[in-house]
């Protein structure tokens, strides 16, 4: 028998010095309904994502809610909202989960994001899941949700199989089929059938929160004084965590005080940060990039409310929200359009005004490592600096990064 089938999943053989903060959120999500600043709100982030066990999930749950856990990079959300269920962002256990257990299982040359969440899996911290989904963007993801069917057979687990192609006449209704894969078992999960009806209006709550995250997105590019690159950050991280109810109206306040903020423009380059769209770096690492001298104004963090603007439901919802993936123009790593990347850097650093681009890629990442190889020979060619940094989800030390980034910044500003 493989090693790997007698590891057990359990929290309750964990050691005490395994377990971690729990941090407990009212069913209702009152503390997140009621924050009434940015400061609170990311204060509340920053006090969830420093629990492993995912305490919106537990706070969910309580209130009688069931949840699908969906790794990065895309998952067809709404199709999971529109079952009831919440869909919640996996992106990793951050710098607080020790790892124990997991690297029995897994081989050294792997990304941290793949260890962790395996790690949970094995600990209990993903008890208070119904499924799960890993879409097919890399080996690591293909093999975690064959890990995950066996180590949680009690729950589904489903590999959903993204397109390549994206100009066959072929590519919807292949990605329609996918989705349709996907339902039977989240339809199972739920304990309720699918409805067209239900999935229009799960996808304008979703166009709702992908407008919000546009506008700041928008305001973080034209006045990055405004927002800080944390801040940026915890405020779309929640969007993955909390209900969308919730999160809309939150992300909307956080709005209103951000626009109104005056604040002095610094003396800052403004560069695009490429390459952290699956594994998140630490919240230290984006402090460093912008407390050296960097305005990051475009970036390609939590990309899972990113993928498109707006999804007209049509006729058939199921098909406009294949299209909406197979059509958005969205050109990052783990699309396969090689000929396409060096141009589409080169847009994105003339739509964002940027001086410079800082690659952050996850260390063993080779989606993302690929394509800097394209990415660098397109900026090369037109002369745009580019520094590239590799980050783990356990980094403690940043004088490294440091020195790299102030060199970087000092080169473009003394040119
Ligand atoms: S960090 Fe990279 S290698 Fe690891 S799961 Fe994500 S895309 Fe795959």
């Amino acid at each position: 028998m493989p090693d790997l089938l007698q590891i057990h999943s359990a929290a309750s053989d964990l050691a005490e010095a395994e377990r971690s903060p729990d941090v407990e959120i009212s069913p209702d999500f009152r503390e997140f309904r009621t924050a009434g600043s940015v400061d609170e709100m990311t204060r509340l982030a920053q006090e969830v994502l420093a629990d492993p066990t995912f305490p919106t999930v537990r706070a969910w749950r309580k209130a009688g809610g069931k949840s699908v856990g969906c790794f990065p990079v895309y998952t067809p959300q709404e199709l999971v909202h529109s079952l009831g269920m919440m869909p919640v962002a996996m992106q990793g256990g951050g710098e607080n989960l020790e790892i124990s257990r997991a690297d029995a299982a897994l081989g050294s040359f792997l990304c941290s994001i793949s260890k962790s969440t395996l790690e949970m899996a094995l600990t209990g911290r993903l008890d208070p899941f119904d499924a799960f989904v890993f879409p097919y963007i890399c080996d690591v993801s293909r093999n975690l949700d064959g890990i995950f069917a066996r180590v949680l057979p009690q729950r589904p687990s489903h590999m959903l199989h993204l397109p390549q192609n994206f100009t066959s006449p072929a590519t919807v209704p292949f990605l329609v089929a996918e989705y349709r894969r996907l339902l039977e078992k989240l339809e199972r999960a739920a304990g309720r059938p699918f409805s067209p009806d239900d999935l229009r209006a799960s996808l304008e709550v979703f166009n709702e929160q992908r407008e919000l995250v546009d506008r700041l997105a928008v305001l973080k590019r034209e006045s990055p004084e405004k927002v800080t690159l944390a801040e940026y950050y915890l405020l779309l991280r929640l969007g993955g965590l909390l209900p969308r109810e919730v999160h809309i109206p939150l992300l909307r306040r956080a709005l209103d005080e951000i626009e109104r903020r005056v604040r002095k423009s610094k003396d800052a380059i403004r560069v695009l940060l490429v390459g952290p769209f699956c594994e998140q770096p630490t919240l230290e690492l984006l402090q460093l990039v912008e407390d050296v001298g960097c305005y990051v104004v475009g970036e390609e963090l939590q990309m899972l409310h990113r993928w498109c603007r707006r999804i007209e439901p049509g006729n058939d919802p199921l098909e406009s929200l294949a299209a909406s993936y197979v059509r958005t123009p969205v050109d990052i790593g783990v699309r396969s359009t090689p000929t396409t990347k060096g141009a589409a850097v080169l847009d994105r650093v003339e739509a964002a005004k940027a001086q410079g681009v800082v690659f952050l890629t996850a260390k063993f990442c080779e989606p993302a490592l690929e394509d800097v190889v394209l990415y660098r020979r397109a900026l090369e060619r037109r002369g745009i600096p580019y520094l590239h940094m590799e980050f783990e989800e356990k980094s403690t030390t940043y004088e490294q990064a440091r020195l790299q980034l102030e060199t970087f910044v000092e080169s473009i500003l003394f040119d």
